[in-house]
């Protein structure tokens, strides 16, 4: 099809600027997004990409027409990333949007002033921001530039997000009390989830959370419209509750990895050497265990997940990334457990996750339920043993079990007995067959969606016509 970037905007060279929240998970759907929009721009689309010093993406793995530009060089990066054993995301994101608010407008600033200049180098037609970074946003409107705000987690926490200030008015957040049936109380009009599924974590406070998510959703309504990192096929209902409740335009053009590839976004090298260790392995039997780039374990927890690993008989690809033990410098797996797995498992510092799910020795994944994570299973038919720990973790879990079906939670303690069953269910039963059958049928939409003419490729074409005509 026609590029939709081919003749529009008057034959003027236009530049998108993007700001996504420094951390893996929204640095890639943004970085990915930036790829789908140049590309299907047929080149006349000029990117530019503000990010946060501490954790900057690669320029040399990005088109070279992608400008990257820092911001902040002098905060440190203490102030800025969630750390420790109570790191608190809240805390975290309103943090960043206090501190570098100030150093963004001068760089803002300077790169509206050096496109002007620039012969051909197109002027700045938006800033597409992460919707957690209502900060940024109040910049570009000060200094006059429209925004477009990116939410990269699923259509259903949004709307979970959307109904959080009328569940505050009731006087049902934040929850009276920790008694579990008040936990577990179902929340009616967002079916599947419960009380407990609204608590960002044990560590944020409710004020915190309640700042949060006002910013989120001042952002997304005083937007020119909101991207969405999902598809139609997947979150119809949800999808539709959101147009009916922000009224902004909305854009849903995922899954963004499958349109615009996200490998070489990881801020972590990736290890390729358990692609062929995958090769060696029979369809369907490889467990692959990974909690993203945050969410971490105790050592105990450690123990009974290598014990449980071990005694399941199953083979396994677990990534154990550098600082996901709480308390410990140094990682060490108990003794004997590389005995008992040998040539069964393999452990590495970081996977190429994408190329991993895709592989077919891959049978099921442990998850955190990080919405990438999420989507990356689906869009490769892979069921989940799910382990959500906080933010909307809990919320994509919810419907991994209760909706899609194509997974189900390992929940309280970690016990390896626990774990063992669950690896086995997952990979062994007819039950977890009939979870990996409904996880194929998802992907075979989603691959609709990113046809030419699917839902998510039109969305793009939309998105794109938009970003022109500013
Ligand atoms: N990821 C990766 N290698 C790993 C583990 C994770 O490349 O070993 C990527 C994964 O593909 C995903 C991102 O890191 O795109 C994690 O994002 P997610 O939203 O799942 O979780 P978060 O890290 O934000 O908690």
């Amino acid at each position: 099809a026609a590029s939709p970037a081919a003749g529009s905007g008057g034959g003027r060279r236009r530049r998108v600027l993007l700001f996504p929240v420094p951390f893996q998970g929204h640095l890639t759907p943004m970085l990915q997004l930036a790829g789908a929009l140049h590309a299907r721009g047929g080149g006349g689309l000029g990117v530019t990409v503000f990010y946060a010093a501490f954790n900057a993406p690669d320029p040399a793995r990005h088109p070279a027409a992608f400008r990257f530009v820092p911001v902040g060089e002098g905060v440190p990066s203490a102030d800025l990333l969630p750390s420790g054993s109570d790191a608190d995301f809240a805390v975290a994101l309103l943090r960043l949007n206090d501190r570098l608010r100030e150093p963004f407008r001068d760089r803002l600033r300077q790169a509206l002033a050096e496109e002007e200049e620039e012969e051909g180098g197109g002027a700045a037609a938006c800033l597409v921001v992460d919707s957690n970074l209502r900060g940024m946003q109040l910049v570009a409107e000060e200094l006059g530039v429209p925004t477009l705000v990116l939410r990269t987690g699923a259509a259903a926490c949004l709307v979970a997000y959307m109904a959080f200030p009328a569940l505050c008015d009731k006087g049902l957040l934040p929850p009276a009390s920790q008694d579990k049936a008040q936990l577990d109380m179902p929340l009616d009009e967002l079916t599947p989830l419960r009380l407990r599924d609204m608590v960002f974590s044990p560590t944020t406070t409710h004020g915190n959370m309640e700042r949060c998510l006002q910013h989120l959703l001042d952002a997304a309504r005083s937007s020119s419209g909101v991207i969405l990192n999902t598809f139609q096929d997947l979150e119809d209902s949800d999808l539709q509750k959101i147009t009916n409740g922000l009224g902004v335009p909305m854009y849903t053009v995922g899954p963004l990895h499958k349109i615009s590839s996200g490998t070489e976004s990881s801020l972590l090298a990736q290890d390729q050497t358990c692609l062929k260790w995958l090769d060696k392995q029979e369809a369907d039997s490889v467990l692959y265990v990974s909690l993203g780039s945050l969410a971490s374990m105790d050592e105990k927890e450690l123990l009974e997940t290598a014990w449980g690993l071990a005694n399941s008989q199953s083979p396994f690809l677990w990534v154990i990334r550098h600082n996901m033990v709480r308390s410990s410098h140094q990682v060490s797996l108990p003794e004997g457990f590389e005995e008992a797995t040998h040539g069964r498992g393999m452990v590495v510092p970081w996977a190429p996750q994408q190329e991993v799910l895709a592989h077919h020795a891959i049978g099921g994944f442990w998850t955190h339920n990080g919405w990438n994570s999420t989507l990356e299973s689906i869009c490769e038919g892979v069921p989940m043993i799910c382990r959500p720990q906080f933010a909307d973790q809990m919320i994509n879990m919810r419907y991994v079990q209760e909706v899609w079906k194509i997974g189900f939670e390992l929940e309280g303690g970690l016990e390896r007995g626990k774990v063992e069953m669950a690896i086995t269910k997952l990979l062994c039963t007819e039950e977890g067959r009939q979870m990996r059958q409904r996880a194929k049928d998802l992907r075979d939409k989603a691959v609709k969606c990113i046809e030419d003419e699917g839902s998510s490729k039109s969305a793009i074409d939309l998105l794109l016509k938009r970003i022109m005509s500013f």
